[in-house]
């Protein structure tokens, strides 16, 4: 019987573990965690957004950069796809008001235990507390987490589903990147994604305006030429998150690298144009305070108005023009995104000149990559899951052609 080795029981590794297996490979899956797939398991305190609703031509270019490379991926395991391989463990889903799909449960502890039950009844070997610690010439060397033992196993053909290094303490830690490179394999550094951005608040803003959302804001960073993004984002103590601060995670990081500095601009009303905006700051009455004033016109919530007040060192203008430029642009100066290990992604990984259109690389024939080791990223929405899921059915794939000869 042909054997398959793979290494990372996230969800990259273990549907491609199921597709292996399923195909008649006797699977072994190694992780060096006590259990499999905790970032999953996480995943679902969020209520687990499994994946996208919208159509393909509006989901691929969530992939930024490697939309091109992950498409034929995501064409042979859909979000249908995995929609369905969810209601095939019992666990319908449904799609939210945001477009976003979810089980029914919220949760992934049932996903989860009845996968491990599937994959228990198609003889897949699950060995835990195992890592991973390089080559021995094609062998992979494992080193058990509790005894310390150092063993060497081979396989047919291998799945590396490693993971990025995000929240390590649940298993991905990035660990595996020297090991890859000593074999030659170039990786993208891994950057935290998905995460939040560092502001310097003044003291009475940070204490007054942490966990305030501000809702229905466009972020774009500035000089970037790169389209808004909307949505609420959270003041948080120490700067700003929420799903358009991740979704500009990209941009800000090339402009914090290029310039050692980024300005986030936050349109507060998106939906109202500047002209418009500034014939309605026009009608201020004598008796108003400019709070006031800024509510009644434009309808600024304190968040937003207490935003406009951090921007200008408390002297907002009194011209209406420059208010209304003002409120479609508020600078936010970043200082920095928030540390990996508080990340929901990253970003980086296996570069994809490493790898052929099989996901096989190509320094170490017979062995895949798939998952977020490999360097794309995407916003927050079922995109990571998707693509995790994908992945790992392609690679899964290719390895059944291999070992057919
Ligand atoms: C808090 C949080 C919430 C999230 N919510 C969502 C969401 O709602 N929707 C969404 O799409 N995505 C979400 N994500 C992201 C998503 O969980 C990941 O993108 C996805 O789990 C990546 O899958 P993977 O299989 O590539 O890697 P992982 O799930 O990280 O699995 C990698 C596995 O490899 C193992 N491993 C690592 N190194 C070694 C080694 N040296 N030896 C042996 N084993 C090793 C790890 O223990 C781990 O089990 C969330 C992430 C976090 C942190």
């Amino acid at each position: 019987m042909r054997t398959a080795g793979v290494v990372g029981g996230g969800p990259a590794g273990l549907i491609a573990a199921e597709v292996l297996a399923t195909a008649g490979v006797a699977v072994t899956v190694y992780d060096r965690m006590p259990s499999v797939s905790r970032k999953l398991l996480l995943a679902g305190h969020g209520g687990l957004n499994i994946t996208h609703s919208e159509d393909r031509d509006r989901m691929l270019p969530r992939y930024g950069r490697a939309a091109d490379l992950l498409a034929p991926m995501v064409d042979a395991f859909t979000p249908a796809d995995l929609r369905d391989w969810c209601a095939g463990l019992g666990e319908e889903t449904f799609v939210g008001s945001s477009g976003r799909v979810f089980p029914r449960s919220f949760r992934a502890t049932p996903l989860v235990r009845a996968w491990l039950t599937r994959l228990d009844g198609l003889g897949v070997t699950i060995e835990k507390r195992q890592r991973w610690t390089g080559w021995s010439g094609d062998a992979l060397r494992f080193a058990g987490v509790v005894d310390g033992v150092e063993r060497e196993v081979a396989h047919d053909v291998t799945l590396f589903a490693l993971g990025g290094a995000s929240w390590p303490r649940l298993g991905a830690d990035g660990g595996w990147i020297p090991a890859f490179e000593a074999r030659g394999v170039a990786v993208a550094p891994l950057r935290a994604a998905n995460v939040g951005m560092r502001a310097a608040w003044s003291a009475p803003f940070a204490e007054r305006f942490q966990g305030v959302p501000l809702k229905s804001v466009a972020l774009t960073v500035r000089g970037q030429g790169r389209p808004a993004v909307r949505g609420d984002a959270m003041v948080t103590r120490t700067g700003i998150e929420g799903g358009p601060v991740y979704a500009s995670g990209a941009a800000v990081r090339d402009a914090l690298d290029a310039d050692g500095r980024c300005v986030l601009e936050v349109d507060l009303r998106p939906d109202v144009p500047l002209d418009r905006l500034a014939q309605r700051l026009g009608r201020r009455r004598p008796k108003d305070s400019r709070s006031t004033w800024l509510q009644r016109s434009v309808g600024l919530d304190p968040v937003a108005i207490g935003l406009l007040r951090e921007a200008t060192g408390n002297a907002v203008p009194d011209d209406p023009a420059a208010v209304a430029a003002l409120v479609k642009a508020v600078p936010v100066e970043i200082t920095a995104t928030m540390p990996i290990d508080k990340a929901i992604s990253s970003a980086g990984g296996i570069r994809w000149s490493e790898v052929d259109d099989d996901l096989m690389l190509r320094a170490v024939p017979g062995t895949f990559v798939a998952g977020e080791m490999l360097d794309w990223e995407a916003p927050t929405g079922g995109y990571l899951l998707q693509a995790s899921y994908s992945t790992g059915v392609w690679a899964a794939r290719a390895m059944l052609r291999r070992l057919a000869g």
